[in-house]
C-alpha cells in the first residue's frame, strides 16, 4: 500500500489531519488500532478553545458542533465556600470556549472521512515506523490478522501517548521533560442536567473538584483522588457526598444527583518529547506531549499541531520548499510549552498535594485571592484558558 502521508492513529489529531490534507489535495491513509465503536465512545476531553472551533468550522466539521455544542463565556472558581466568575469575553476582547465532547468531534470527523472516500482502517495496528530518516519511510502494520506495509513520503505519528511512533526517534536525538503528580482524577458521567451553566473549578482542603458537562442532560464531574486509586474504591454515594463537600458554597446552590453511567480514574502527567520531528516522521498531539487536564488543553494542542503540519505539507506541495516542515517542531513547541505552563499552574493552584504544608496552603489561597481581585491576573487566566494562537 502506498500514500503521501501515512497517519498512525484516529484520535482527534489523526482524523483532523486527514481532513485538512484532503482539503489541500494531499492523499493519506489513516491506520487505527482500535475498532470504530471504541474510538467513538472513548470519554475524554470536552472543552474546545475558540481557535479549535474556528478550525473545525473551516474544515467543514463544525455543523453539528454549532447545533449541539454549548458556548461558554466563563468559568467559576470556588474556594472557601465563595464563588467567583471569570468572564472570558470581557477579559479577552470577545473570546469564549465551546463545550462539545471529544467523542462527538471524532464521530463527525470519521463520518466525513468515510463520506470523502477514506481510507481509514480500523483494527489496523501500526507495529513500527521504519526508515524515518530516509526519503521513503514505511509503517509496518497488522490488519485483519495479516502484516502489511504502508509506504509513504511522510509519516504523521498521531498515535497518542502509548503509541509506537515516538520509539522511531533514536534515544540520542530525543529529549524528554516529564513530571508526574501524586494524585489523579476520579471522573463520573451522570444522566442529570448540570448543576451550573458553566464549569466550576473548586479548591478545597480535601482536594480539587470540577463540575463539568457533556450536554444539557449529561453531567461530567471529577474529584482529585490519591495516585493509584481504583474507581471501584468509590461507591456512587461516596462520590456524590464528596462532590457536595468540595463544591459546597455559602449560598443556596445545590448539586443535582443522577444515575452514574461511567466511572474512571485518570492519572496526571506533564510530558514533552523534543523534537517533534525526526526526518520524515512528525509527532502530533499526545504522541509528543501530555498535560494534566486541569487546563483543558490536550485536545486543543493536538489540533494546533496538525494545523501546523497540514499547512507545512501544503506549502511543500505548492512551492517545493521544506521551510515550514523544517520549522514544524519549533513552531509547535512554542505553543506546547505555554500550555504546559498553564496546565501545571492551574493544577498547582487548585489541587492539594498530599504533603502540602500550611504555608503552601496559604500561598494557594493568596494566588486565588489575587486572581479574583486583580484584573491583570484574571485576564492572564482567561487568555490562557480560551487559547493560545494557532501555528
Ligand atoms: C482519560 C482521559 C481524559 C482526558 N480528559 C481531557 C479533558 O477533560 N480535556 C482535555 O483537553 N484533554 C483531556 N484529555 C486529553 C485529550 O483527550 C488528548 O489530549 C487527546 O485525545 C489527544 O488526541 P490525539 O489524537 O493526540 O491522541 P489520542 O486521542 O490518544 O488518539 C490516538 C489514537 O491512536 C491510536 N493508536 C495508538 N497506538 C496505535 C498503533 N500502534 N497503531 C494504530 N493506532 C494506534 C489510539 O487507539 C487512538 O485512537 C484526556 C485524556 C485521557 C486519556
Amino acid at each position: 500500500m502506498r500514500t503521501t502521508v501515512g497517519i498512525i492513529g484516529a484520535g482527534p489529531a489523526g482524523l483532523l489531519l486527514a481532513r485538512l490534507l484532503h482539503g489541500a489535495g494531499i492523499d493519506s491513509v489513516v491506520l487505527e488500532a482500535r475498532d470504530r465503536a471504541y474510538v467513538e465512545h472513548r470519554q475524554r476531553a470536552g472543552i474546545l478553545e475558540q481557535g479549535t472551533v474556528d478550525v473545525l468550522r473551516a474544515a467543514g466539521a463544525g455543523a453539528r458542533m454549532d447545533r449541539e455544542g454549548l458556548r461558554h463565556d466563563g468559568i467559576e472558581l470556588r474556594f472557601g465556600r465563595r464563588r467567583h466568575r471569570v468572564d472570558f469575553p470581557a477579559l479577552t476582547g470577545g473570546r469564549s470556549v465551546m463545550v462539545y465532547a471529544q467523542t462527538e468531534v471524532c464521530r463527525d470527523l470519521i463520518a466525513l472521512r468515510f463520506a470523502e472516500g477514506g481510507p481509514l482502517l480500523f483494527e489496523a495496528e501500526a507495529l513500527a515506523v521504519e526508515g524515518a530518516d530516509t526519503a521513503a519511510p514505511r509503517v509496518r502494520f497488522r490488519h485483519q490478522g495479516r502484516e502489511d506495509v504502508l509506504e509513504c513520503d511522510y509519516v504523521a505519528g498521531c498515535d497518542g501517548f502509548w503509541g509506537v511512533s515516538r520509539a522511531a526517534v533514536p534515544a540520542g536525538v530525543s529529549r524528554v521533560f516529564e513530571r508526574t503528580y501524586p494524585f489523579g482524577w476520579l471522573g463520573i458521567l451522570a444522566d442529570v442536567p448540570p448543576s451550573h451553566d458553566e464549569l466550576v473549578y473548586a479548591r478545597h482542603d480535601r482536594g480539587f473538584a470540577l463540575l463539568s458537562m457533556r450536554s444539557p442532560s449529561v453531567s461530567r464531574l471529577y474529584l482529585q483522588v490519591p495516585e493509584g486509586t481504583e474507581p471501584e474504591e468509590w461507591s456512587d454515594e461516596d462520590v456524590w457526598r464528596e462532590l457536595e463537600r468540595r463544591l459546597g458554597t455559602a449560598d443556596d446552590w445545590t448539586l443535582r444527583r443522577g444515575p452514574v453511567t461511567q466511572k474512571s480514574v485518570t492519572p496526571m502527567r506533564s510530558y514533552v518529547h523534543e523534537p517533534m520531528r525526526y526526518g520524515r516522521l512528525f509527532l502530533a498531539g499526545d504522541a509528543a506531549h501530555i498535560v494534566p487536564p486541569t487546563g483543558a488543553k490536550g485536545l486543543n494542542l493536538a489540533v494546533g499541531d496538525v494545523v501546523t503540519l497540514a499547512r507545512a505539507l501544503a506549502h511543500r506541495k505548492e512551492t517545493g520548499s521544506d521551510e515550514l516542515l523544517d520549522a514544524y517542531s519549533a513552531t509547535c513547541l512554542r505553543r506546547v510549552w505555554q500550555a504546559e505552563r498553564f496546565s501545571h499552574d492551574m493544577t498547582a493552584l487548585l489541587h492539594r498535594a498530599p504533603d502540602a504544608t500550611a504555608f503552601e496552603d496559604r500561598l494557594q489561597l493568596a494566588r486565588l485571592e489575587r486572581i479574583t481581585s486583580s484584573r491583570a491576573a484574571e485576564t492572564d487566566l482567561a487568555e490562557a484558558y480560551t487559547g493560545f494562537p494557532l501555528g
